[in-house]
């Protein structure tokens, strides 16, 4: 039996009005309330610079910032807060380490290896770099049921190999990665290890200790916080050695137009007034998920999933992709309906999913179709979403007869 019993904390969330089914948190997760306060208090109480101020309020400021760091690496399992950069999201968390480490590691000949579900944004920032240095990209398959296909890897790596790029959870089929198992392969060959933690830092408990992994990024608007905040998180020895790739205020230790040096990590990498009410915001979702507890939050997905693959599996002319225990993500197709379609005529009886690409065109390539309907949940979905995604879904199996 699944136990799919809600939450109870859709009161939490303002934006969610009564009956209306919200099944895209895998694009950005809806905001409670503690989270809204945070940011409210922190523009309207208590704002100040941080880092900078010699008055009470920016020291006072600077310490709730840098309480964010610690936050953030606790939740992970970071060995220090000095491991975390503050980043705009997972995106620009990815483009940092392909500039800074990436371009400063690969050389001609050298290769990365990247996985056929990847989200654009795990591609074309190490296109670009590998275009620079000529270095080459290879492309793990996947298996039948739509997972990284590490036995592939295994045979796949070689000692060329420097860099292993993978998604912890695909934000298109959900499937989970055998990250452990993953981090030691690309050790194997004496490559590094980043995973895109984008859809499983919301949905499953993350120790980047355990996992062995050497970078790990996410996204705070897909965990509940606000957008414009995410995280890098890298082994401290190789921040250390990664050279800076934004110059500005802030990251540096003594500028002179002879020489500049430059700050330690994490603020070498924090060029700028940084996204301090983000940092701030982004806590108070820490908090809000770790209240409820990451390992319910899984349960609780795993089962609205395994409700919903249940019940759209019996509707013929629908195709479920993706493994079984796909973590809170659904994706499908209707045959002979674009997901466009299936997505309007859905909103009209208040559900809303996403439909397209996803941000995975190769990934939608080797699947041989060009977009899927996908259905994502989160805290405040309940049994009575899936259903209302189901009937939506019956609704438009008789409009296309
Ligand atoms: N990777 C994955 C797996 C994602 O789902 C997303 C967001 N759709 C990203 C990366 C990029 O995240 P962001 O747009 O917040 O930088």
């Amino acid at each position: 039996t699944i136990d799919t019993r809600p939450l109870d904390v859709l009161a939490d969330f303002p934006a969610i009005p009564e009956g209306w089914a919200y099944l895209d948190t895998a694009a950005t997760a809806q905001k409670p309330k503690p989270v809204l306060d945070a940011i409210a208090r922190a523009y309207g109480e208590t704002y100040a610079t941080v880092h900078r101020g010699v008055y009470q309020r920016s020291a006072d400021m600077t310490l709730a910032y840098e309480a964010a760091r610690k936050r953030v690496a606790d939740f992970i399992g970071a060995g220090s807060a000095d491991e975390i950069v503050f980043v705009r999201g997972a995106t620009e968390g990815i483009n940092l380490v392909a500039q800074s480490w990436a371009a400063s590691h690969l050389k001609a000949g050298d290769r990365i290896l990247l996985s056929t579900l990847e989200h654009h944004s795990n591609i074309v920032p190490w296109q670009m770099v590998a275009e620079r240095a000529g270095a080459e990209i290879d492309v793990v398959p996947l298996t039948e049921d739509g997972r990284i296909d590490l036995d592939a890897m295994a045979a796949m790596l070689t000692p060329k190999h420097r860099l292993v790029a993978l998604a912890h959870v695909s934000n298109v089929l959900g499937s989970v990665l055998d990250a452990r198992r993953a981090a030691d392969l690309a050790h194997g060959v004496g490559a590094k290890i980043l995973l895109d933690g984008c859809q499983a830092v919301p949905r499953m408990a993350v120790d980047v200790a355990a996992l062995d992994c050497d970078f790990y990024v996410f996204s705070g608007h897909k965990l509940y916080g606000p957008t414009g905040i995410g995280v890098l998180w890298a082994r401290g020895e190789l921040l250390d050695a990664m050279p800076p790739w934004q110059g500005g205020g802030s990251m540096i230790d003594k500028v002179s137009f002879a020489r500049t040096t430059y700050a330690p990590p994490p603020g070498r990498f924090e060029a700028g007034t940084p996204h301090i009410v983000g940092a701030l915001g982004l806590h108070a979702a820490i908090d809000y998920v770790s209240v409820i507890g990451l390992d319910r939050i899984h349960a609780h997905e795993t089962a609205l999933v395994a409700r919903a693959r249940e019940a759209l599996s019996r509707i013929n002319s629908l195709h479920v992709h993706g493994p079984e225990d796909s973590a809170g993500i659904v994706s499908f197709s209707v045959q002979g309906v674009h997901p466009h379609d299936i997505g309007t005529i859905l909103d009209e009886s208040r559900v809303a999913i996403r439909a397209g690409h996803h941000c995975a065109q190769p990934l939608m390539a080797a699947l041989g179709i060009e977009a899927t309907a996908r259905a994502s949940f989160g805290v405040y979905n309940s049994a009575a979403d899936v259903d209302a995604l189901v009937t939506g879904i019956e609704r438009v199996t008789r409009i296309f007869g």
